[in-house]
């Protein structure tokens, strides 16, 4: 706190950074070191220690920027990290550094904790059955939350049972491995250093199936055909993946609905409208 204090008196020598639509981000000094401090007016200390969870869990295999401190001060909940500076870097030795990731494994689909998808709840409860796990902690979830914003009509509900069962009778018998995700991998969450290291920031991690990370990946853009080409080098995807990055994008436009609201709702029905068939 008394750091934090002192940063936030600093602040007409703070920059602030671009980029991050949740937070405020800030690149602050005390004049010896650069730090990167983010705070959010309106969130709970547990919200950056769900954050700071999530960073210790992808700092086992990647490279992260350290935590100084988080908590809340006022009604502030805040976030103190190193500052890493932005370099150049390839998207190859990114997508090794994602298979890393997926490559720790878990028994269960879940996490040993609920933590945040931006500002929205992410449910973790433990289960072993993929896609129970998908539809019931992920889709559902965020489908709860469009029916209290009055985003979720009669249409859209039946057309989410259809789809529902048209996954199930897809893929419901296709074996997936829980393992661990960075969760909200899209390209505003990973730069690389000066030296070219691949940094992942902004985690919402849990083990599920590493295909949602790859389906978040293409869903903004910014990552190139060398980066799937490189992942599926490093540590192949079972065939048929491009079939199922709708399905996996589902997630995160419902999460974008909710969000920021009926701009997305085109791309929910598209999705949807897979199982009319
Ligand atoms: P938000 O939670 O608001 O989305 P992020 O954690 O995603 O904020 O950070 C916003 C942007 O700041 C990122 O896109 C990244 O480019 C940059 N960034 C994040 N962490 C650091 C850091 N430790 N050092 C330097 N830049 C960072």
């Amino acid at each position: 706190m008394e750091t934090l204090l002192k940063y936030l008196k600093l602040q007409e020598k703070a920059v602030p950074i671009a980029g991050g639509d949740i937070n405020q981000a800030f690149r602050v000094t005390d004049g010896q070191q650069d730090y990167f401090l983010k705070y959010h007016p309106q969130m709970t200390a547990d919200f950056f220690q769900a954050e700071v969870d999530g960073l210790a869990e992808l700092a086992k295999v990647v490279r992260v920027p350290q935590v100084h401190e988080n908590g809340s001060f006022e009604d502030a909940a805040y976030l103190l990290m190193e500052w890493i500076e932005p370099g150049e870097g390839d998207q190859k030795d990114l997508a090794k550094d994602l298979g890393r990731i997926h490559h720790v494994k878990a028994d269960q689909f879940g996490y040993a904790a609920d933590n945040f998808m931006g500002l929205l709840p992410q449910r973790n409860t433990l289960l072993d059955n993929w896609w129970d796990f998908y539809f019931t902690n992920r889709l559902e979830v965020q489908i709860q939350l469009a029916n209290d914003r009055n985003r979720w009509t009669k249409r859209r509900e039946e057309n989410y049972q259809r789809f529902k069962k048209w996954v199930y009778q897809q893929w419901g018998d296709m074996t997936v491995e829980p393992t661990l995700l960075h969760g909200d991998f899209w390209s505003g969450n990973t730069f690389f250093d000066t030296k070219g290291q691949p940094i992942f920031v902004d985690p919402a991690v849990s083990y599920g199936h590493r295909e949602m990370d790859i389906a978040m990946s293409q869903l903004f853009g910014g990552f190139r055909q060398e980066f799937i080409d490189a992942y599926q080098e490093t540590f192949p995807m079972r065939a048929g993946w491009q079939d199922r990055i709708l399905i996996y994008q589902l997630y995160y436009l419902l999460v974008h609905l909710n969000i920021f609201g009926e701009s997305y709702g085109d791309a929910v029905d598209r999705v949807l409208a897979l199982g009319q068939v």
